[in-house]
């Protein structure tokens, strides 16, 4: 299929990007580089560097098969100071792909949202139909986003699935994490290790969790890509489905911790910090819908090799820089 990734210069974009190269799909990639990389984009793929809102028309005139959408605005904390950057970044701008998507004729899109759409659960591991209730900004406007598709996929027949990621971690070769702000957990650890930070914070050990830390679903990015590849193929017109993705098991942030110093040999001094505002106590997926469905089961459940497909990164990135 000849596809469209947007957001690809960014972390899951990237990777996405190249596993779809690696399937036989020819990829083309839109990113305006406001957080994502060029150099980010992989081997063969043309970038077309520009916002969506200016050039998607354009863009899709030349004929595609399939939207893979990741570009948006993604930092928990920013979407409750800035709203509107959120509302029109995230939603406004889906709402010009969709209508473009269909100007255009382009029969198929995956859509990148996540396990932020839940908030606060009420049974754990978190199945689709779990309900959907955002405790912050940046989930209501992925929600908002997930509600729209369902729309037009019922009125105009488009073929979609959504995708809500839990925890994304790990890296494949030179392609990782590389955030200017860095607010995830993995990668701030591992900058304790690598030295460009001093020590981690561990927000809260009071949560009713086995060591009093929060508990997340932490996915290897590779899995989380494999499933892109297998949800463009299964997306049938006029359907929008919704699947979860996550390993079904949690993790502390003490354990995760732990695991990054055992891969890194590197102390890593950590303090218990007060509570993040609006963090679940646990966090964890149920993903049976997409194993069953998409035949997707994830193959690197590992934690420590997680950590390690991480670290590598982290140091090849220092070592070149
Ligand atoms: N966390 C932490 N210290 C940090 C960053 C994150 O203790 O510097 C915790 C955070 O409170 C949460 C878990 O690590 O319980 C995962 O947070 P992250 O931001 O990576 O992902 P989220 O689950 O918020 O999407």
């Amino acid at each position: 299929m000849k596809l469209l990734v947007t957001g690809g210069a960014g972390y899951v974009g990237s990777v996405c990007a190249a596993r779809l190269v690696e399937a036989g799909h020819e990829v083309v990639v839109l990113d305006d580089l406001s957080t994502g990389h060029a150099d980010a984009v992989p081997d063969g793929v043309r970038l077309i560097e520009g916002d969506i809102n200016d050039v998607i028309g354009e863009v899709l005139a030349e004929g595609f098969d399939g939207v893979l959408h990741f570009a948006a605005k993604s930092l928990v904390g920013e979407s409750m100071q800035d709203p509107a950057k959120y509302w029109h970044g995230n939603v406004g701008t889906a709402l010009t792909l969709l209508d473009a998507m269909l100007e255009h004729g382009t029969p198929r899109l995956v859509f990148s949202s996540t396990a932020a759409c839940y908030g606060e659960p009420d049974e754990v591991p978190i199945p689709e139909t779990a309900p959907t209730r955002p405790t912050n900004t940046y989930g209501a406007t992925k929600l908002a986003i997930d509600h729209a598709i369902t729309g037009y996929a019922a009125a105009h027949g488009l073929a979609a699935v959504s995708l809500r990621y839990f925890n994304v971690a790990g890296a494949y070769g030179r392609f990782g994490e590389r955030h200017a702000t860095e607010t995830h957990l993995i990668p701030i650890v591992l900058q304790v290790a690598s030295g460009t930070r001093e020590k981690v914070a561990m927000y809260g050990d009071d949560y009713p969790t086995e060591d009093g830390t929060c508990v997340r679903d932490y996915i290897h990015v590779v899995d989380l890509a494999d499933a892109h590849v297998k949800a463009i193929g299964a997306a049938t017109a006029g359907e929008h489905r919704i699947y979860n993705l996550g390993n079904g098991f949690g993790f502390t942030v003490k354990q995760v911790v732990e695991a990054c110093r055992e891969v890194t040999g590197h102390e890593i001094p950590a303090d218990v910090a007060p509570r993040r505002a609006g963090d679940p106590a646990v966090l964890v997926a149920s993903s049976e819908k997409a194993r069953t469905e998409l035949g997707w089961k994830p193959e690197r459940v590992d934690l420590a090799g997680i950590v390690r497909d991480a670290w590598e990164f982290t140091r090849s990135r220092s070592q070149g820089a």
